[in-house]
């Protein structure tokens, strides 16, 4: 298998994060006698720093002609005065934009041995595994007519509108996604909607019942966004692969990373593009750059999906997310999760080094079983 891997670390903590997925990966590579090549560009402030642009073109240009994108995070507080469109957060809207990925995956999973760090009680949280599939190119973000009249004393002023729009080949093509997802997991599919009440909701529903046939061996359910709201906090281990449009994802995955505990840990992926972009959840964490804190297992969990998603090298992800387990279970802890554990915490190198580690012995492991 080849593949060629664009890396934008960008600000703040995001190169101490990429650099630990990029040997996880580099790993993989090695052990599964896979070429993967990497190839960096800026992105976020310091490419303004360096180019004036929080996006150059020669980043464009290497995401584009790349098989995947590894980004790390962008922002910086010292470009917080700069109007909007010049800040480093505008580089990442834009190559969101330009890779074209219209179905966001985000998975939530509960980790026994940081049951603790939930707000939830364990016995709750216990076996959760939920991948979300949220719409991201469409929906009240992006529907037209959008407008805010803010002369109150106009007529028709005082007023702001914003149009939650869905075509019937926006929705097929995202329900497509998580329909094989489901079939690939564990053969269940939720879609939230609000059908009782929006048009739009009405066509979700409508479209995505229709496709299910071509699906024998999943199981869907539908779900109002309400009352999904109280079950993923009540009973998250029900649910597999939830689909959803562009802002009830955008909330019910912000909520339902709460299962998993720490935003450090939470990968993504962003498919069905011209090319797949992989980011850790998180954001630029300035308060905690360059003091080896960052927790890197978001990003390494990233590069399990880019595994899953672009290299179709599924047992090798599996090894990713299972060396992850081993490490969170034989008690090692950077500081965002360090809380109720009685162990010393573990830097952002250390914690990179531990999962490369537990990888190397699963790789030998399975390798030498298929030996015999
Ligand atoms: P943030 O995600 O950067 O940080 C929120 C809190 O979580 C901070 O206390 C931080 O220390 C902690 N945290 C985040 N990631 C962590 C990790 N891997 N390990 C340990 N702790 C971690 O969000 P913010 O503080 O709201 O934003 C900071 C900057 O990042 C802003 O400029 C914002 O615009 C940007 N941002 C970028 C992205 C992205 O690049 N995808 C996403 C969100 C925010």
């Amino acid at each position: 298998m080849h593949l060629n891997i664009a890396i934008l670390p960008g600000d703040g903590i995001g190169p101490e994060v990429t650099a630990e997925a990029v040997n996880i990966l580099k790993a993989v590579g090695e052990l599964g006698g896979h070429t993967f090549t990497f190839t960096e560009a800026l992105i976020g402030g310091i490419a303004i720093t360096e180019t004036g642009s929080p996006l150059p073109d020669a980043t464009l240009d290497l995401a584009l002609s790349s098989d995947a994108v590894l980004l790390g995070a962008v922002g910086d507080n010292k470009f917080n005065a700069l109007p909007p469109e010049k800040r480093p957060e505008a580089g990442l809207l834009r190559i969101r934009k330009e890779l074209g990925g219209f179905a966001n995956l985000r998975p939530s999973v509960a980790y026994p041995a940081l049951a603790g760090s939930s707000p939830l009680k364990p016995e709750v949280t216990d076996g959760a595994d939920i991948l979300f599939v949220r719409e991201l190119l469409g929906g009240l973000y992006f529907g037209t007519p959008r407008w805010w009249n803010r002369d109150t004393d106009a007529p028709g002023g005082g007023e702001a509108i914003n149009t939650m729009r869905y075509t019937r080949a926006e929705i097929v093509r995202v329900a497509r996604i998580a329909f094989e997802l489901a079939a690939q997991r564990r053969g269940k599919l939720t879609s939230v909607d609000k059908a009782n009440v929006l048009e739009v909701s009405q066509l979700w529903r409508a479209t995505v019942s229709e496709l299910a046939s071509e699906y024998p061996g999943v199981n869907l359910d539908h779900q109002f966004v309400d009352s999904m709201a109280m079950h993923l906090m009540n009973t998250p281990r029900n649910f597999d692969v939830v689909l959803t449009e562009n802002l009830f994802g955008d909330i019910l995955s912000d909520e339902a990373a709460v299962i998993t505990g720490s935003l450090g840990l939470l990968p993504s992926a962003t498919i069905g593009g011209e090319v797949n972009l992989y980011e850790p959840v998180h954001g630029s964490a300035p308060d905690i750059a360059g003091t080896g804190k960052a927790n890197p297992l978001g990003a390494i969990l990233t590069a399990a999906m880019i595994l899953r998603h672009s290299a179709r090298l599924e047992p090798d992800a599996q090894a990713i997310e299972a060396a992850v387990n081993h490490v969170l279970t034989a008690g090692h802890r950077t500081a965002d999760i360090a809380r109720g554990n009685s162990g010393a915490t573990v830097t952002t190198k250390q914690m990179g080094r531990l999962v490369h580690q537990a990888l190397a012995e699963s790789i030998d492991r399975r390798q030498a079983m298929h030996a015999v």
